[in-house]
C-alpha cells in the first residue's frame, strides 16, 4: 500500500513537470466549471444545458483518465500501476454505466412492463407530434395500475405512459392536456436532464445546481406548452388536482 502512494507521488510529479499536460489539466478544469456554471442559465434549453452537464462530467473525469494512461511500470520499476490505472479507470466506468442505465435502461423496462396503446391517445400524440414537426411521435403505453398516473421518457425512442386510473377519472379534454403536458417534455428534452441532474445532485451541495429549480423550469414549460396549444390552462389544472387526490 505504501509502495503503492510513493509510485503515485512521484508519477504524480513527472507528470505536472510537463507543461503540455499541466496545461491540459488546467483547460480542461476551467472550461468544466463554466460548463456547470452556464448550465444554471435557464434561459437555455434542457437540450443545451444537459449537454453542458455531460460534458462537464467528461471533462472533470479528464485529468485522472489521462494521468493513469501516463501511467508505466518502467517509471515506477515496481509493476503495482496496474492496480493504480484499474482504480482511476473504475470511476469514469461506473459514472457512464450508470449514466446509461438512467437514458437508455430505465426507459426500456417501462416499455416492457406496459401495454402499447394504438387507439385514440396515439392518434392524437401522432397528430400533435406531426403539428410540431417532431420527426419521431412518441409511442403511447397503458401502464397496468389502478392509480392515477403519467409520465414520459427519451431513450432510442420517446414514449409517454398513462395508467388505467388515470384514463377511469378524467375526462377526454383532461386526458388531452395531459399527453400534451408530457409532450412538452419531450419537446423540450426533459429526460436528458434528469439522469445527469440526479448525478451531480450526489456530488455537489444544493446552490451549486440547484435541482429543484431545474425540475420546477421543467415542469413550467411543459404546462405552458399545453396551455397553448389548448388555449386555456383549466383543463390540464383539474387533471392535476384530480391525480393529486
Ligand atoms: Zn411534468
Amino acid at each position: 500500500m505504501w509502495g503503492m502512494l510513493a509510485h503515485l507521488g512521484s508519477a504524480l510529479d513527472l507528470f505536472l513537470a510537463d507543461s503540455t499536460k499541466t496545461t491540459l489539466v488546467v483547460a480542461a478544469i476551467v472550461s468544466a466549471v463554466t460548463l456547470i456554471w452556464l448550465s444554471r442559465n435557464l434561459d437555455f434549453s434542457a437540450k443545451i444545458r444537459s449537454a453542458f452537464m455531460y460534458a462537464h462530467v467528461a471533462l472533470l473525469l479528464f485529468p485522472p483518465v489521462f494521468f493513469a494512461t501516463t501511467l508505466s511500470c518502467k517509471q515506477v520499476g515496481l509493476c503495482e500501476v496496474g492496480l493504480t490505472q484499474t482504480l482511476l479507470f473504475v470511476i469514469p466506468i461506473t459514472l457512464i454505466l450508470g449514466l446509461a442505465f438512467g437514458l437508455l435502461i430505465v426507459p426500456l423496462l417501462h416499455r416492457l412492463r406496459s401495454q402499447p396503446e394504438s387507439g385514440k391517445w396515439q392518434r392524437f400524440v401522432n397528430g400533435q407530434s406531426d403539428r410540431l414537426g417532431l420527426h419521431k411521435a412518441p409511442d403511447v403505453f397503458i401502464v397496468d395500475s389502478g392509480r392515477p398516473e403519467a409520465f414520459s421518457t427519451g431513450g432510442l425512442k420517446p414514449a409517454m405512459f398513462i395508467s388505467i386510473g388515470m384514463l377511469e377519472v378524467l375526462t377526454r379534454r383532461q386526458i388531452e392536456a395531459v399527453l400534451l403536458h408530457e409532450l412538452g417534455h419531450i419537446q423540450e428534452g426533459s429526460h436528458a436532464l434528469k439522469p445527469i441532474t440526479w448525478l451531480l445532485r450526489a456530488l455537489y451541495p444544493e446552490p451549486v445546481l440547484a435541482p429543484a429549480a431545474i425540475v420546477a423550469e421543467e415542469e413550467r414549460k411543459a404546462d405552458a406548452f399545453a396551455a397553448s396549444v389548448q388555449k386555456t390552462d383549466v383543463h390540464l389544472n383539474r387533471a392535476k388536482r384530480k391525480m393529486a387526490e
